[in-house]
């Protein structure tokens, strides 16, 4: 951990010493990731993959890909994309250096990606060759009133499986490249978001395996790689057991599953959360730190089932909580792997893990 000099340098190589969670970091960009790596975070444990496709030279092919009608004309943007995306992974492998790299394939909520304005629309109507007609009616049909809790995540990959093919084939291209070339291990741990059923993780792991097998046989070259799954629904907590018969690992996305098991709105909880607090209703924003007694219990569930299935698996969490030492306690308690967070945080994380190691008091409480 270069960067980490000093007393503060010496003090963090004791603390590693310590502590027996692993610290990993959630990162999409080549900056992000060296950052973490600077920091001391020994693998990314979350590469949000729709982040990679705002980029100007991107989003249009997006967005026409999103919109088209057909899986032909969905296919055609897809391989525009294609290039840009072996490309991200090959750098992200390269920096971090044969560590674990955990990435999730697309989850954006819908409407991030359609066009709002009619200078977009007239945009992707001429990328995509057809009038902008057209692209408004498939916008309207698109249009969701609650796209956080809709067509996202794998449900993507389940209606359009070609999406998840197209991520998968650029995962793998980029393994075998940098495994070829630096003679490193590369194993992707490839992460399916919002799963709440063994069967859409059966789905979409299938169509994985068929992208690995095709990209292997024409590189005469292959790589080990896990499939797992991100748990951030109840319904997914709950049938752990189920779903890890075929998820390899777990990654606890607090986010997702603070929001659906409070009912309440990661994006706008509203002037109400503070009058909760005030009340004691709610100890500390939720969002900000587990709420023990209902997210902690489903975490908790949900490796105890998972783990009798699977013994070993492997879990994480990559939440905005991963980063918060009272939560990073309560991981350690709950017997997690690992914790992913911010690459700032990564210090203050490996902190954590060591104080929650030494069983330390947090200063956790219930919601
Ligand atoms: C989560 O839901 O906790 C998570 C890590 O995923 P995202 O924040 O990208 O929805
Ligand atoms: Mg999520």
């Amino acid at each position: 951990q270069p960067e980490l000099t000093g007393d503060f340098g010496t003090l963090m190589e004791w603390v590693d010493t310590i502590r027996t969670l692993k610290v990993r970091a959630n990162a999409e960009t080549p900056l992000d990731a060296a950052t973490a790596r600077k920091f001391g975070a020994e693998g990314i444990g979350l590469c949000r993959t729709e982040h990679m496709f705002f980029d100007p030279k991107r989003i249009i092919a997006m967005r026409e890909m999103i919109l088209a009608e057909t899986e032909k004309g969905r296919r055609a943007a897809l391989a525009k994309l294609l290039p840009y995306q072996r490309q991200d992974f090959i750098e992200l492998f390269e920096i971090m250096q044969g560590l674990p790299v955990t990435i999730r394939l697309l989850d954006p909520p819908l409407h991030e990606f359609l066009p709002n304005s009619e200078a977009e629309i007239a945009e992707v109507a001429k990328e995509a060759g057809v009038e902008p007609a057209v692209v408004k009616a498939r916008n309207a049909a698109l249009h969701e009133n609650n796209p956080m809790l809709g067509h996202r995540g794998c449900r993507l990959g389940i209606t359009y499986p070609e999406i998840y093919e197209m991520q998968a084939r650029a995962i793998f291209e980029a393994a075998v490249h940098v495994s070829r070339d630096t003679g490193r291990t590369v194993v992707p741990e490839i992460m399916i978001p919002l799963v709440g059923a063994k069967k859409e993780l059966d789905l979409m792991k299938a169509s994985i395996d068929k992208e690995a097998e095709a990209v292997f046989a024409e590189q005469k070259y292959s790589v080990h790689y896990m499939v797992g799954t991100m748990i951030e629904l109840p319904r997914a907590a709950l049938l752990a057991g189920d779903i890890a018969q075929t998820g390899e690992f777990f990654s606890f996305g607090t986010n997702d599953l603070t929001q659906t098991t409070f009912g309440m709105s990661r994006d706008d909880s509203g002037p109400f959360l503070e009058v909760y607090r005030a009340k004691g209703i709610y100890e500390h924003d939720p969002f900000a730190s587990l709420d023990q007694a209902g997210v902690g219990e489903l975490i908790k569930i949900a490796a105890e089932r998972g783990r009798a299935t699977r013994p070993g698996l492997k879990l994480g969490i990559c939440g905005e909580h991963g980063g918060d030492p009272a939560s990073i306690h309560f991981c350690q308690g709950a017997g997690l792997d690992y914790v992913s967070c911010s690459p700032y945080r990564v210090p203050i994380a490996r902190l954590a893990a060591a104080q929650a190691a030494l069983g330390g008091s947090s200063s956790s409480g219930t919601a």
